[in-house]
């Protein structure tokens, strides 16, 4: 069977090129003599392959020399925990914007923690839109603010970054890091977990403002003590190695492709174009509020749950698969990140347009 295109929220589609290599190099890795899946995290080649994909992290995502970057297992979920474990650090208050279901249940995690105050929810128009918020909007002696930077199950991305003053902001990036510019140093921490645009699930990256690290109680797990990991480069214990090493092949992959910056002018094509077939259809509607709207997750349905169900299974008939929307939403989403070809969003929106056609 020929490679279909998979427009999966997560694990989804990876680099082409990435695989291929990868898969060339499965069983000997340059002159190691064997896989990268069976090196010491301790051996000089894993120490290259590592210290790379932090150089190239940095340089793609332009982190500032004053944030620790990491890598870290248990997907972005294990963050909900050790962002309120490492960041509660005076007043013991966190305020979050919920705009999803990760945010909510982030927020629901951080309850554990301390003391938390839902700034602003956009869960009663079921998370079509981004509230806008300013600094008024914060506890002054909050100890960080939350965002979920785009919503992977509703389609909605921050158009704006909040502005905290001197709050630390928090940024789960898990479905959009690498697709767009970002000034870094606007926030104390993100994290994003790999599965949605740059690697195996598990695998979480994590960028932190130093002066951030240090501060979790002396009864935080080891585990998820920033400053273990921190004070490490992340090899406390062994990391999930084989993960970062396909991580580095697409941050290669997004640099030789011309950086984050090439990307996100690509993203905003590709969702552009797939946004006006929905706008100008007669059939299909987004539901999210136009200038909130994800470059990763496309979301729209017919109206008629039938109807979108035939939709989902006539597209995968044509190698267009996974375009069934969130078990909890319905309808559709594409989900086209970096690794969606252009092409598959071409071919998607044809298969719209002769959809509509035979559906009036
Ligand atoms: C997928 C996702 C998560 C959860 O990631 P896991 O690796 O499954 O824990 C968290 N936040 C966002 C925005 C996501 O899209």
């Amino acid at each position: 069977m020929e490679r279909v295109y998979n427009f999966s929220a997560g694990p989804s589609m990876l680099p082409l090129e990435v695989l291929e290599k990868a898969a060339k190099e499965m069983v000997n890795y340059g002159e190691a003599g064997m896989s990268v899946m069976e090196m010491s995290h301790r051996s000089k080649d894993f120490d290259n392959i590592i210290k790379e994909a932090e150089a190239l992290f940095r340089e793609l995502m332009n982190v500032p020399d004053n944030y620790k970057v990491l890598f870290l297992q248990g997907g972005g979920s294990t963050q909900f925990a050790m962002v309120p474990l490492n960041l509660m650090r005076n007043s013991k208050k966190a305020d979050y914007i919920v705009t999803g279901q990760w945010a909510k249940k982030a927020m629901t995690e951080a309850k554990k923690f301390g003391d938390i105050r839902v700034a602003a929810t956009s869960e009663p128009d079921v998370y079509t839109y981004i509230p806008k918020l300013s600094k008024e909007d914060f506890r002054e002696d909050a100890d960080y603010v939350y965002i979920t930077a785009n919503n992977t199950i509703y389609g909605t991305r921050y158009p704006y970054i909040p502005d905290t003053g001197d709050i630390p902001l928090v940024a789960d990036m898990s479905s959009n890091i690498l697709s767009q510019e970002y000034d870094i140093s606007k926030f104390g921490l993100i994290f994003a977990g790999a599965q949605k645009n740059f690697g195996p699930a598990g695998l979480v990256v994590v960028a932190i403002r130093e002066d951030l690290i240090g501060h979790a109680a002396d009864n935080c797990p080891t585990m998820l003590n920033y400053k273990t990991q921190a004070d490490n480069d992340s090899l406390y214990n062994t990391p999930p190695t084989y993960s970062i090493y396909i991580a580095k092949l697409v941050f290669e992959w997004v640099k030789s492709k011309g950086g984050v910056k090439a990307m996100q002018e690509i993203n905003e094509r590709k969702a552009a174009k797939l946004y006006d077939a929905i706008d100008s259809s007669s059939l299909f509607k987004c539901p999210v509020n136009k200038e909130d709207r994800s470059l990763m997750n496309v979301v729209f349905v017919t109206g008629d749950a039938d109807l979108d169900k035939k939709f989902v299974a006539e597209a995968k008939a044509q190698g267009l698969v996974n375009l069934g929307g969130h078990r909890t939403v319905g309808g559709m989403r594409a989900s086209i990140y970096n690794a969606m070809p252009e092409e598959g969003v071409d071919a998607l929106i044809a298969f719209m347009n002769k959809f509509e056609a035979e559906n009036k």
